[in-house]
Protein backbone atom coordinates (compact mmCIF):
# COMPACT_ATOMS: atom_id res chain seq x y z
CA UNK A 1 0.00 0.00 0.00
CA UNK A 2 1.41 3.62 -0.68
CA UNK A 3 0.54 6.54 1.68
CA UNK A 4 0.95 9.60 0.45
CA UNK A 5 1.14 12.76 2.48
CA UNK A 6 -0.29 15.79 1.11
CA UNK A 7 0.92 19.21 3.06
CA UNK A 8 -2.19 20.68 3.34
CA UNK A 9 -4.10 22.32 6.52
CA UNK A 10 -7.68 20.40 6.09
CA UNK A 11 -9.15 23.11 8.25
CA UNK A 12 -7.66 26.24 6.38
CA UNK A 13 -10.72 29.09 5.53
CA UNK A 14 -10.53 30.97 2.15
CA UNK A 15 -9.91 34.23 4.48
CA UNK A 16 -6.53 32.13 5.51
CA UNK A 17 -5.31 31.83 1.89
CA UNK A 18 -2.41 33.90 1.05
CA UNK A 19 -2.12 35.62 -2.36
CA UNK A 20 1.54 34.49 -3.46
CA UNK A 21 3.37 32.69 -6.67
CA UNK A 22 2.78 28.86 -6.42
CA UNK A 23 5.84 26.63 -4.66
CA UNK A 24 5.09 23.47 -4.42
CA UNK A 25 7.02 21.50 -2.04
CA UNK A 26 8.69 18.27 -3.83
CA UNK A 27 7.02 16.37 -1.44
CA UNK A 28 3.28 17.71 -2.05
CA UNK A 29 0.88 17.17 -4.41
CA UNK A 30 -0.88 20.15 -6.51
CA UNK A 31 -4.11 20.56 -6.06
CA UNK A 32 -5.79 23.03 -8.28
CA UNK A 33 -8.36 25.40 -6.57
CA UNK A 34 -10.93 24.86 -8.95
CA UNK A 35 -11.33 21.78 -7.55
CA UNK A 36 -10.96 23.08 -4.03
CA UNK A 37 -14.64 23.21 -3.16
CA UNK A 38 -16.02 19.63 -4.35
CA UNK A 39 -12.84 17.87 -2.74
CA UNK A 40 -14.81 16.47 0.17
CA UNK A 41 -12.27 16.89 2.92
CA UNK A 42 -12.22 20.43 2.18
CA UNK A 43 -15.14 21.54 1.19
CA UNK A 44 -16.34 22.91 4.18
CA UNK A 45 -13.65 25.41 3.71
CA UNK A 46 -15.13 27.01 0.61
CA UNK A 47 -18.94 27.40 1.29
CA UNK A 48 -18.68 30.40 -0.80
CA UNK A 49 -20.76 29.97 -4.34
CA UNK A 50 -18.25 29.08 -7.22
CA UNK A 51 -17.66 32.86 -8.24
CA UNK A 52 -16.88 34.13 -4.94
CA UNK A 53 -14.76 31.00 -5.03
CA UNK A 54 -12.99 32.12 -7.93
CA UNK A 55 -12.23 35.81 -6.92
CA UNK A 56 -10.13 33.98 -4.26
CA UNK A 57 -8.07 31.43 -5.48
CA UNK A 58 -5.47 32.79 -8.15
CA UNK A 59 -2.23 31.53 -7.69
CA UNK A 60 -2.65 30.98 -3.51
CA UNK A 61 -1.10 29.40 -1.49
CA UNK A 62 -2.52 28.68 2.28
CA UNK A 63 0.49 27.48 4.70
CA UNK A 64 2.04 25.08 2.62
CA UNK A 65 -1.07 24.15 0.76
CA UNK A 66 -0.24 24.69 -2.62
CA UNK A 67 -3.18 26.37 -4.66
CA UNK A 68 -2.69 27.04 -8.80
CA UNK A 69 -5.43 27.89 -10.86
CA UNK A 70 -5.30 25.52 -13.85
CA UNK A 71 -6.87 25.68 -17.28
CA UNK A 72 -10.20 24.89 -16.19
CA UNK A 73 -10.27 27.72 -14.40
CA UNK A 74 -10.02 30.37 -17.13
CA UNK A 75 -12.56 27.74 -19.07
CA UNK A 76 -15.28 28.40 -16.09
CA UNK A 77 -15.19 32.26 -16.42
CA UNK A 78 -14.76 32.69 -20.04
CA UNK A 79 -17.30 29.82 -21.19
CA UNK A 80 -15.07 28.02 -23.45
CA UNK A 81 -15.50 24.12 -22.57
CA UNK A 82 -12.95 22.30 -20.48
CA UNK A 83 -10.66 20.28 -21.73
CA UNK A 84 -11.42 16.50 -22.18
CA UNK A 85 -9.66 13.66 -22.87
CA UNK A 86 -10.32 12.95 -26.21
CA UNK A 87 -11.49 9.54 -27.79
CA UNK A 88 -8.90 6.80 -28.48
CA UNK A 89 -6.18 9.02 -27.14
CA UNK A 90 -5.17 6.79 -24.23
CA UNK A 91 -2.93 3.69 -24.07
CA UNK A 92 -3.65 1.62 -20.75
CA UNK A 93 -0.07 -0.32 -19.58
CA UNK A 94 -2.03 -3.20 -17.55
CA UNK A 95 0.36 -4.96 -15.34
CA UNK A 96 0.20 -8.88 -14.95
CA UNK A 97 3.74 -9.52 -14.70
CA UNK A 98 3.43 -10.31 -11.11
CA UNK A 99 4.05 -13.59 -9.11
CA UNK A 100 1.51 -12.52 -6.24
CA UNK A 101 3.24 -14.87 -3.79
CA UNK A 102 1.68 -13.40 -0.79
CA UNK A 103 -1.58 -14.81 -2.14
CA UNK A 104 0.00 -18.73 -2.15
CA UNK A 105 -1.62 -19.81 -5.05
CA UNK A 106 0.03 -21.90 -7.28
CA UNK A 107 -0.36 -19.01 -10.32
CA UNK A 108 -0.11 -15.51 -9.80
CA UNK A 109 -3.24 -13.60 -8.38
CA UNK A 110 -4.15 -11.71 -11.03
CA UNK A 111 -4.99 -14.85 -12.99
CA UNK A 112 -6.96 -16.69 -10.13
CA UNK A 113 -10.98 -16.61 -10.60
CA UNK A 114 -13.17 -14.13 -9.16
CA UNK A 115 -16.64 -15.41 -9.81
CA UNK A 116 -15.58 -17.39 -12.54
CA UNK A 117 -13.40 -14.88 -14.15
CA UNK A 118 -9.76 -14.45 -14.04
CA UNK A 119 -8.98 -11.51 -11.76
CA UNK A 120 -6.75 -9.86 -14.49
CA UNK A 121 -10.16 -9.77 -16.92
CA UNK A 122 -12.33 -7.10 -15.27
CA UNK A 123 -10.10 -4.39 -15.45
CA UNK A 124 -9.43 -4.82 -18.91
CA UNK A 125 -13.21 -5.20 -20.16
CA UNK A 126 -13.40 -1.72 -18.13
CA UNK A 127 -10.41 -0.38 -20.24
CA UNK A 128 -11.69 -1.56 -23.36
CA UNK A 129 -15.34 -0.48 -23.15
CA UNK A 130 -13.86 3.37 -22.62
CA UNK A 131 -14.02 5.40 -25.64
CA UNK A 132 -10.74 7.56 -24.42
CA UNK A 133 -9.17 4.15 -24.77
CA UNK A 134 -7.21 3.83 -28.09
CA UNK A 135 -5.11 0.30 -26.87
CA UNK A 136 -4.32 -1.90 -24.01
CA UNK A 137 -0.64 -3.03 -23.55
CA UNK A 138 -0.70 -6.31 -21.36
CA UNK A 139 2.67 -6.71 -19.54
CA UNK A 140 2.62 -10.68 -18.68
CA UNK A 141 4.76 -13.74 -19.14
CA UNK A 142 3.57 -15.47 -22.37
CA UNK A 143 2.19 -18.15 -20.90
CA UNK A 144 -0.47 -16.03 -19.81
CA UNK A 145 -1.04 -14.01 -22.71
CA UNK A 146 -3.83 -16.78 -24.21
CA UNK A 147 -5.97 -15.71 -21.59
CA UNK A 148 -6.33 -11.66 -22.95
CA UNK A 149 -6.16 -13.29 -26.62
CA UNK A 150 -8.97 -15.23 -26.24
CA UNK A 151 -10.98 -11.86 -24.97
CA UNK A 152 -10.19 -10.44 -28.08
CA UNK A 153 -12.85 -10.65 -30.00
CA UNK A 154 -14.71 -8.73 -27.14
CA UNK A 155 -12.95 -5.70 -27.53
CA UNK A 156 -12.50 -2.93 -30.10
CA UNK A 157 -9.52 -1.10 -28.84
CA UNK A 158 -5.74 -2.62 -30.31
CA UNK A 159 -4.60 -5.14 -27.63
CA UNK A 160 -0.59 -5.63 -27.61
CA UNK A 161 1.61 -7.48 -25.20
CA UNK A 162 4.91 -6.33 -23.35
CA UNK A 163 7.45 -8.51 -21.65
CA UNK A 164 7.50 -7.81 -17.62
CA UNK A 165 10.73 -7.29 -15.94
CA UNK A 166 12.32 -7.89 -12.35
CA UNK A 167 10.41 -5.11 -10.24
CA UNK A 168 7.00 -3.27 -11.15
CA UNK A 169 8.85 -0.13 -12.41
CA UNK A 170 10.60 -2.53 -15.03
CA UNK A 171 7.79 -3.66 -15.85
CA UNK A 172 5.95 -0.25 -16.64
CA UNK A 173 9.34 0.33 -18.40
CA UNK A 174 8.85 -2.81 -20.93
CA UNK A 175 4.90 -1.01 -21.14
CA UNK A 176 5.99 1.84 -21.90
CA UNK A 177 8.05 0.78 -24.78
CA UNK A 178 5.15 -0.57 -26.97
CA UNK A 179 2.75 2.27 -26.52
CA UNK A 180 1.52 4.09 -29.52
CA UNK A 181 3.23 7.24 -30.13
CA UNK A 182 0.64 9.40 -30.76
CA UNK A 183 -1.13 8.34 -26.99
CA UNK A 184 -1.32 12.07 -25.46
CA UNK A 185 -2.03 9.69 -22.02
CA UNK A 186 -0.64 6.75 -20.00
CA UNK A 187 -2.71 4.94 -17.80
CA UNK A 188 -0.65 2.33 -15.88
CA UNK A 189 -3.26 0.12 -13.76
CA UNK A 190 -2.27 -3.39 -11.70
CA UNK A 191 -4.13 -5.91 -13.45
CA UNK A 192 -5.27 -7.02 -9.60
CA UNK A 193 -7.28 -4.29 -8.82
CA UNK A 194 -9.97 -5.74 -10.80
CA UNK A 195 -12.83 -3.45 -9.51
CA UNK A 196 -11.69 -0.07 -10.56
CA UNK A 197 -14.97 1.80 -12.01
CA UNK A 198 -15.02 3.20 -15.42
CA UNK A 199 -16.51 6.49 -13.80
CA UNK A 200 -13.16 6.78 -11.25
CA UNK A 201 -11.01 6.29 -14.18
CA UNK A 202 -12.44 8.57 -16.31
CA UNK A 203 -12.30 11.16 -13.11
CA UNK A 204 -8.32 10.38 -13.14
CA UNK A 205 -7.78 10.59 -16.89
CA UNK A 206 -9.32 14.31 -17.07
CA UNK A 207 -6.91 15.59 -14.25
CA UNK A 208 -4.03 13.68 -15.57
CA UNK A 209 -4.37 15.33 -18.88
CA UNK A 210 -5.03 18.93 -16.85
CA UNK A 211 -1.92 18.47 -14.50
CA UNK A 212 0.37 16.17 -16.89
CA UNK A 213 0.57 13.16 -13.85
CA UNK A 214 -2.48 12.06 -11.67
CA UNK A 215 -3.48 9.10 -9.03
CA UNK A 216 -6.45 7.85 -8.19
CA UNK A 217 -6.48 7.64 -4.20
CA UNK A 218 -8.36 6.99 -1.20
CA UNK A 219 -8.25 9.04 2.23
CA UNK A 220 -6.16 7.09 5.05
CA UNK A 221 -8.41 5.48 7.05
CA UNK A 222 -6.45 3.90 9.50
CA UNK A 223 -4.19 5.51 11.83
CA UNK A 224 0.06 5.66 10.41
CA UNK A 225 2.63 5.26 12.72
CA UNK A 226 6.83 5.33 11.63
CA UNK A 227 8.22 2.90 13.15
CA UNK A 228 12.54 2.60 13.58
CA UNK A 229 13.87 -0.62 12.77
CA UNK A 230 13.60 -1.66 16.73
CA UNK A 231 10.03 -1.61 16.18
CA UNK A 232 9.77 1.51 18.29
CA UNK A 233 7.17 4.48 17.36
CA UNK A 234 9.31 7.20 15.79
CA UNK A 235 6.07 9.54 15.02
CA UNK A 236 2.24 9.43 14.60
CA UNK A 237 1.56 11.13 11.54
CA UNK A 238 -1.41 13.44 10.89
CA UNK A 239 -4.49 11.23 9.27
CA UNK A 240 -5.66 14.24 7.39
CA UNK A 241 -2.90 14.90 5.10
CA UNK A 242 -2.78 11.15 4.22
CA UNK A 243 -4.17 9.21 1.42
CA UNK A 244 -3.25 5.89 0.25
CA UNK A 245 -2.46 5.37 -3.36
CA UNK A 246 -4.39 2.92 -5.99
CA UNK A 247 -4.04 2.48 -9.72
CA UNK A 248 -4.80 3.64 -12.27
CA UNK A 249 -1.91 6.12 -12.34
CA UNK A 250 -2.10 8.60 -15.53
CA UNK A 251 1.02 10.30 -16.73
CA UNK A 252 1.88 11.96 -20.16
CA UNK A 253 3.86 10.03 -21.81
CA UNK A 254 6.96 12.50 -22.12
CA UNK A 255 7.18 13.27 -18.48
CA UNK A 256 7.20 9.78 -17.95
CA UNK A 257 9.78 9.16 -20.45
CA UNK A 258 11.94 11.60 -18.49
CA UNK A 259 11.24 10.74 -15.49
CA UNK A 260 12.13 7.14 -16.13
CA UNK A 261 15.70 8.56 -17.27
CA UNK A 262 16.09 10.40 -14.44
CA UNK A 263 15.39 7.38 -12.09
CA UNK A 264 17.28 4.98 -14.26
CA UNK A 265 20.12 7.13 -14.64
CA UNK A 266 20.43 7.65 -11.07
CA UNK A 267 19.52 4.29 -9.91
CA UNK A 268 16.17 5.26 -7.82
CA UNK A 269 13.71 2.59 -6.32
CA UNK A 270 9.77 3.84 -7.05
CA UNK A 271 7.54 1.86 -6.00
CA UNK A 272 4.73 3.58 -8.15
CA UNK A 273 4.40 5.34 -11.59
CA UNK A 274 3.85 8.86 -10.15
CA UNK A 275 6.69 8.85 -7.96
CA UNK A 276 8.94 8.61 -10.69
CA UNK A 277 7.18 12.38 -11.76
CA UNK A 278 7.72 13.30 -8.57
CA UNK A 279 11.20 12.61 -8.59
CA UNK A 280 11.31 15.52 -11.79
CA UNK A 281 9.18 17.74 -9.12
CA UNK A 282 6.23 17.74 -11.51
CA UNK A 283 2.79 18.76 -9.37
CA UNK A 284 0.97 15.35 -9.40
CA UNK A 285 -2.96 15.29 -8.36
CA UNK A 286 -4.35 12.83 -6.44
CA UNK A 287 -8.27 12.18 -7.48
CA UNK A 288 -10.23 10.63 -4.83
CA UNK A 289 -11.63 7.16 -6.19
CA UNK A 290 -13.59 4.54 -4.25
CA UNK A 291 -12.55 2.43 -1.08
CA UNK A 292 -13.99 -1.05 -3.37
CA UNK A 293 -10.98 -0.61 -5.70
CA UNK A 294 -8.98 -3.59 -4.02
CA UNK A 295 -5.87 -4.70 -4.68
CA UNK A 296 -6.31 -8.74 -4.62
CA UNK A 297 -3.09 -9.32 -2.08
CA UNK A 298 -4.50 -12.49 -0.27
CA UNK A 299 -7.20 -15.04 0.07
CA UNK A 300 -9.44 -12.54 2.46
CA UNK A 301 -9.35 -9.83 -0.47
CA UNK A 302 -10.65 -12.49 -3.18
CA UNK A 303 -13.74 -12.85 -0.85
CA UNK A 304 -13.91 -9.48 -0.09
CA UNK A 305 -14.02 -8.72 -3.82
CA UNK A 306 -16.83 -11.04 -4.81
CA UNK A 307 -18.69 -9.59 -2.03
CA UNK A 308 -18.18 -5.97 -3.61
CA UNK A 309 -19.44 -7.62 -6.93
CA UNK A 310 -22.29 -9.53 -5.22
CA UNK A 311 -23.59 -6.27 -4.00
CA UNK A 312 -26.29 -4.64 -6.36
CA UNK A 313 -25.27 -1.08 -6.02
CA UNK A 314 -21.93 -1.70 -7.05
CA UNK A 315 -21.11 -0.58 -10.68
CA UNK A 316 -18.00 -1.58 -12.22
CA UNK A 317 -18.88 0.21 -15.74
O1 LIG B 1 3.30 -6.94 -6.23
P1 LIG B 1 2.26 -5.86 -6.36
O2 LIG B 1 0.93 -6.25 -5.80
O3 LIG B 1 2.71 -4.51 -5.93
O4 LIG B 1 2.03 -5.74 -7.94
C1 LIG B 1 1.18 -4.76 -8.49
C2 LIG B 1 0.91 -5.10 -9.95
O5 LIG B 1 2.13 -5.04 -10.70
C3 LIG B 1 0.34 -6.50 -10.14
O6 LIG B 1 -0.74 -6.41 -11.05
C4 LIG B 1 1.51 -7.29 -10.71
O7 LIG B 1 1.12 -8.32 -11.58
C5 LIG B 1 2.32 -6.22 -11.44
N1 LIG B 1 3.76 -6.49 -11.51
C6 LIG B 1 4.37 -6.62 -12.75
N2 LIG B 1 5.72 -6.87 -12.81
C7 LIG B 1 6.45 -7.03 -11.70
C8 LIG B 1 5.84 -6.91 -10.43
C9 LIG B 1 4.48 -6.63 -10.36
O8 LIG B 1 3.71 -6.48 -13.77
N3 LIG B 1 7.74 -7.29 -11.81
Amino acid sequence: MTILQVMSPLNASPSQILLSKPQIPSNSVYLPAVDLYRHPRLSSCYSSSKSNFNLVRKHSICSGFTVTCSANDSAKTTNEKPEYVREKSVSVVLLAGGQGKRMGASMPKQYLPLLGQPIALYSFYTFSRMREVKEIVVVCDPSYQDIFEDARDNISVDLKFALPGKERQDSVFSGLQSIDLASELVCIHDSARPLVTSGDVLKVLNDGLRVGASVLGVPAKATIKEGNSESFVVKTLDRKTLWEMQTPQVIKPDLLKKGFELVNREGLEVTDDVSIVEHLKHPVYITQGSYTNIKVTTPDDLLLAERILNNDSFVPA
